[in-house]
């Protein structure tokens, strides 16, 4: 095995645990992975689907050390393994965040979700849903207000509003923070490294789902445009976007891509995780 191999070995290191199963009946209650949003199979990538009818995410145990130092923005870490993180924004939403769970739970993928302070008051039981099934939980202010046009005392309010509102919801104080509307400059992100501890979190993978291009536009864009190591953006509030995610994640699924959080995303940048045990995943997938 030539040396660099072996430091890769190192490197990426993983404790893979592979999914051994859920009881077949919550197979065959939950299981969309063959359905597009209108519960009809099909879609452009369900050839790859129908052949493998277990597309799941392995069960990575990857850990997150609340005092490990990080950069102070983030929209992409550097790697070659094949992790990506998908994030959606603007939530909780009371139907389609559950639909969206329902969808991430049988592929056993683990999300990020950005949540708006006032609808986290308003759902707190999504929330914790959301930390009961192993996804993280980020900040993204009270009232989805634009960090870098508002005075600081009106961003404190913000930023402080909807961090209380999910330690209220969750118990779990967020480390992260992603701007609403992207919009925030470096000065913004200084504040929130030193005043909260918060990285900002950007994406390198836009779908632009919120201007409504169609699921299949969404699912496409997301599947044809990441790469290893890339965090993606989507939101959780519309339907069309939820119905985009089974063609999506599965696309990515079947790529070799497998899915982290963020926070699981940056700790691997920082060779945290120090074990593998299956190598084999991550070598075959640069070959692929
Ligand atoms: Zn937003």
């Amino acid at each position: 095995m030539p040396r660099s191999l072996i430091s890769r070995l190192f490197f990426f290191i993983i404790s893979i645990t592979l999914f051994i199963g859920c009881s077949s009946s919550d197979k065959e209650k939950n299981n969309t992975a063959f359905m597009d949003g209108n519960g009809n199979k099909g879609g452009v990538f369900s050839g790859n689907s129908k052949r493998n009818p277990m597309l799941r995410n392995p069960e990575f145990s990857i850990p997150v050390d609340p005092n490990l130092a990080r950069s102070l923005t983030y929209s992409r870490i550097r790697t070659q393994a094949p992790f990506v993180a998908m994030t959606f924004d603007d939530g909780p939403h009371p139907v389609h965040t559950p639909r969206l769970l329902d969808i991430l739970k049988v592929r056993n993928i683990k999300a990020t979700f950005f949540v708006v302070g006032t609808n986290t008051r308003r759902y707190p039981h999504i929330i914790r849903r959301m930390v009961a099934e192993g996804h993280e939980v980020g900040n993204h202010t009270v009232n989805h207000k634009y960090l870098s046009r508002i005075s600081i005392e009106e961003a404190r309010a913000e930023v402080l509003g909807c961090e209380r509102a999910i330690v209220a919801a969750c118990g779990i104080k967020p480390r992260i923070l992603r701007p609403p509307g992207g919009h925030i400059n470096n000065r913004v992100k200084v504040w929130l490294n030193r005043e909260f501890g918060y990285s900002t979190i950007m994406w390198a993978v836009d779908p632009e789902d919120w201007k409504r291009p169609g699921s299949g536009v969404v699912a496409h864009r997301i599947v044809s445009e990441t790469d290893a190591g890339e965090i993606i953006l989507a939101h959780d509030i519309h339907g069309p976007t939820i119905a985009a995610m089974p063609r999506a994640l599965d696309g990515l699924l079947s790529k070799g891509y497998r899915f982290v959080t963020v926070s699981q995303l940056i700790s691997i940048e920082r060779r945290q995780v120090v074990k593998a045990e299956e190598p084999s995943e991550f070598y075959g997938f640069k070959n692929s």
